[in-house]
């Protein structure tokens, strides 16, 4: 049953609603909860919303200001590891977007407006129907949304993965119920508001991304067109120290441009957590023997690390690439090199390299058995093979420590790495359970140590991690402060998000 200020919004939630969309029961607000958070209660909603149109929205986010019911949007809500479809603020009304699917598509341009809704899987769909002339940017589980991937810096394995770098142009409710379009989009009935990402003046895409700003309604993206052909190998590294080599290998040949994807090293339990269960191999509680690594690696014949890597475009010129990056590779005498190539009117290889929707990765939650999960610590790091490597070691040695199994990526930008490491999780453990949390902020601390931060983070560690941005006196979270209280003094929107508050919702907890 919600609190009574609840009580008073829910009717007039429910005139812009009706009853049927509005979620309130106890139910309900359980279904919302993030299943794979430490306590999944710390963040129980107070129930849910979900309206179908702009003006509905309006409408919720005026009432929501009237009674001070803090509102926490979501586009589909499976944003897993970072908090789901959890609010920040226990008790928050979840605004669930995920009706809202409207597509335009601009073929000739090769760019969509997508309403918060739409699914990878939905606009896969609706591009096959039209003859698949552009290609998405899948993330590893592609059961979220296009815009909440985009709106939280997810990233996917294409020229075009860094999916929050190929936004142009948002419509927004803003907290006074106002809407604002950016870009090109607030030149009324412009064609170019998918085609110019900056406008005229400040541009504010990304002051709505990873932020509590305000409600994304529409968001511009660009498509990749259907490259002629794809070519590439993927490799396995026998040996932990291969590490660096590969990052100085591929760091060169990434920032020149001749490989243009965000190659992906995993380790081994990348790859075998969706193969085979831990049960399988050992009964012994803290982290995996390296007798029991070496016969999980050779059983599947994984390296310690792998990495696929692709070219996209013209024939003529991937072929004129390819012994480039052949050559580098067989000059770190990889364990196995196995070459692939595809070519247009091929049927197509399911994975996140032809940004084809897949879901499989999922499984990897369910590597202890029992109610699985998992949590991430991801910080940016510069690419350096020793940088990496220095970084591999710190992590793997606190993994053993925590007695946890260290699974972990080292993700390609254009000028970074991203290292994702996998606290793989079950629920059903107590005794695992109550190590993650002191795990993962010894890992927050000891990456701070090194002048690193986490690009993106768990409900649980918003906070922390947002202090971590230390400079000036965390003067960058101040300025997020006055620009919240500035938009939305009530505090609706997502309280809390990225460890930004406004003063009431600090007021209100004090
Ligand atoms: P996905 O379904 O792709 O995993 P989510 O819906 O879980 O994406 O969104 C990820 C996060 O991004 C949410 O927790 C929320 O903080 C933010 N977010 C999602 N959609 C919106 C939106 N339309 N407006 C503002 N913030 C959003």
């Amino acid at each position: 049953m919600p609190p009574a200020r609840i009580q008073q919004a829910l009717r007039q939630f429910q005139s812009v609603l009706g009853a049927d969309r509005t979620f309130f029961t106890d139910e309900d607000a359980t279904s919302y909860q993030d299943k794979f958070a430490i306590d999944d209660a710390l963040h129980h909603p107070a129930g849910a919303l979900a309206p179908e149109t702009v003006e509905e929205i309006q409408a919720l986010v005026r009432i929501a200001a009237e009674h001070k019911v803090p509102l926490w949007p979501i586009s589909r809500g499976k944003n897993l590891g970072y908090g789901g479809s959890a609010p920040e603020l226990a008790g928050s009304v979840v605004l669930d977007l995920s009706r809202m699917k409207k597509i335009e598509y601009d073929e000739a341009n090769g760019t969509v407006l997508l309403e918060p809704g739409v699914g990878f899987y939905d606009l896969y769909d609706f591009l096959q129907a039209r003859g698949m002339k552009h290609w998405l940017s899948t993330p590893g589980n592609a059961w979220g949304s296009v815009v909440g991937n985009a709106l939280d810096r997810g990233v996917g394995y294409t020229p075009y993965g860094e999916n929050t770098s190929k936004i142009c142009g948002m419509e927004v409710v803003l907290a006074d119920g106002s809407v604002v379009r950016t870009g090109m989009g607030a030149l009324a009935g412009s064609p170019t508001w998918q085609l110019y990402r900056y406008g005229f003046g400040p541009a504010w895409d990304q002051m709505f991304v990873q932020s509590n700003f305000g409600i994304v309604t529409k968001m511009g993206l660009w498509l990749m067109p259907e490259p002629e052909s794809l070519m590439g190998m993927d490799l396995e590294f026998d040996s932990p120290e291969d590490l660096g080599p590969l990052i100085d290998a591929l760091g060169p040949l990434r920032r020149e441009g001749l490989l243009q994807q965000s190659p992906t090293i995993g380790n081994w339990l990348r790859a075998a957590a969706v193969l085979t269960t831990r049960s399988e191999w050992t009964d012994q509680p803290g982290a995996l023997s390296d007798a029991v690594i070496a016969a999980i690696r050779a059983k599947y014949r994984i390296g310690w690390w792998g990495v696929s890597l692709r070219l996209y475009g013209r024939e003529a010129v991937n072929k004129a690439a390819y012994p480039i990056l052949e050559k580098a590779m067989n000059d770190l005498k990889p364990m196995t090199l196995r070459p692939a190539t595809w070519k247009r009117g091929e049927p197509l290889e399911h994975s996140g390299w032809t940004g084809t929707p897949i879901t499989f990765p999922m499984q990897n939650a369910n590597w202890h058995g029992g109610r699985g999960g998992h949590l991430g610590f991801s910080p940016v790091l510069p690419q350096s093979g020793n940088a990496a490597m220095a970084q591999f070691k710190r992590t793997y040695d606190r993994y053993r420590e925590f007695g946890m199994d260290y699974q972990a990526s080292f993700a390609f930008g254009e000028r970074h790495l991203i290292n994702v490491n996998v606290a793989l999780l079950d629920k059903d453990d107590p005794a695992m359970m109550g190590k993650v949390d002191p795990f993962l902020r010894q890992l927050v601390a000891d990456a701070k140590a090194q002048g690193y931060g986490e690009y993106r983070t768990h409900l649980d560690y918003m906070d922390l991690v947002a202090q971590t941005y230390d400079f000036g006196g965390n003067a960058l979270l101040k300025l997020n402060q006055r620009v919240k209280n500035a938009l939305d003094p009530s505090g609706i929107i997502a309280p809390g998000k990225s460890g930004i508050w406004a003063d009431a919702n600090l007021g209100a907890s004090a």
